[in-house]
């Protein structure tokens, strides 16, 4: 993979990677039944933060639950044997906040399945990092702020917090060097973090992580139209610099570029066949962005096997009711449902 300033189509985010996985595109193609790739696993709705921009504080704070130790294992050999290949562990609320999470993630490890950590990083210790970078094909900590004032202001975050991240980053670039696990660093850019751009590269830079990503605030108006391109904003030449062969740039272009909006110009979701997600409280989503919205769940795993559960009645209804004109424009499976859509409407086929 190229490295340098790279934007999604060159990033692992680039949606043709569902065509690595050939048995489960000519099983969807088909019409057959077919299990997930990867799964968003929140496995805790609580958190130690309270982020000004938390797309799912409402929830959260509705439902303060986590998932019980035995039956996540017991998931997870389920998920294992379904071949499920991914599990990304993330919110919902802080994976950490869960007292067995890294053992949690250590056991889908053993069982074959590639694990991935999304956190705001404050609750690791030298011991947990250790252990996750030995295990995680990826740990990403959201952080959107260079220096402790705005960093308390934007996360709500207790006055020590910043130090302790600071402190886990360093410790992260350490244990990292040399591993597979990549680790960096989600920054949020809306109007309020841009200044601080330039300045959390540097920082994360220089603590030894390995890429750092920037996306839009999906949720939030902040910009309009074409303010932020990838040829007008200075911001992006300004990143290069940072740019190196041990330091990835990823600019979700498609995410900065989009203004949050709603409605697809595809009638119909693939990406929720692929990619999956369960809440703390059990509930098997159609995907992570309606997480917390029950219409859009089908079942529990508390109540279920995951199995009855994806080929449940529910399941079907769920989707044939999605109305996609209430899914936000730049949605995570929105790459993999327009590589479908543009597929599917091609025409002279057997014309090479
Ligand atoms: S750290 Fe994540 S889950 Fe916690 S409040 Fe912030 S955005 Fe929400
Ligand atoms: S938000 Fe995206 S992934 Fe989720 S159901 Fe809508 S189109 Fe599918």
């Amino acid at each position: 993979m190229k490295k340098n300033l790279i934007f999604t189509e060159q990033s692992q985010f680039n949606a043709l990677k569902v065509f690595r996985h050939m048995d489960r595109v000519c099983d969807l193609m088909k019409g057959k039944k077919m299990f997930p790739i990867s799964v968003d696993l929140s496995v805790s709705n609580f958190c130690n933060q309270k982020c000004v921009w938390c797309y799912y504080r409402g929830y959260l704070e509705s439902a303060r639950t986590m998932l019980d130790k035995g039956l996540l294992l017991s998931l997870l050999r389920e998920l294992s044997a379904l071949g499920v290949k991914g599990i990304n562990f993330t919110g919902g609320g802080e994976p950490l906040t869960h007292p067995a999470l890294i053992e949690v993630m250590e056991y889908a490890h053993a069982k074959g399945i590639d694990v991935g950590l999304i956190t705001n990083g404050v609750l690791l210790n030298k011991e947990k990092i250790r252990r996750l970078t030995r295990i995680a094909k990826f740990i990403r900590i959201s952080l959107s702020s260079s220096g402790a004032k705005n960093y308390r202001k934007f996360h709500n975050a207790h006055k020590d917090d910043f130090k302790k991240l600071i402190e886990n980053l360093k410790l992260l670039g350490e244990y990292s060097k040399g591993s597979k696990c990549l680790t960096g660093v989600l920054f949020l850019l809306e109007p309020k973090t841009q200044s601080e751009l330039l300045d959390t590269i540097e920082l994360v830079k220089k603590s030894g992580l390995k890429f750092f990503e920037v996306r839009l605030i999906k949720n939030t108006p902040c910009f309009t139209p074409g303010s932020l391109t990838r040829e007008n904003d200075i911001l992006y030449e300004k990143a290069k610099g940072y740019a190196d062969n041990n330091f990835d740039i990823i600019m979700r272009d498609e995410l900065v570029r989009a203004t949050p909006r709603y409605g697809k110009e595809y009638k119909l979701c693939y990406a929720h066949e692929f990619v999956t997600s369960i809440s703390a409280e059990g509930d098997v989503y159609v995907c992570c962005e309606f997480e917390g919205k029950k219409k859009y769940a089908f079942g529990n795993i508390k109540k279920k096997k995951f199995e009855d559960i994806w080929f449940s009645d529910e399941r079907k209804k769920v989707v044939k009711n999605l109305d996609l004109s209430k899914c936000f424009a730049c949605c995570k499976g929105d790459g993999i449902n327009q590589l479908f859509h543009t597929l599917n409407n091609l025409e002279h086929l057997n014309f090479m």
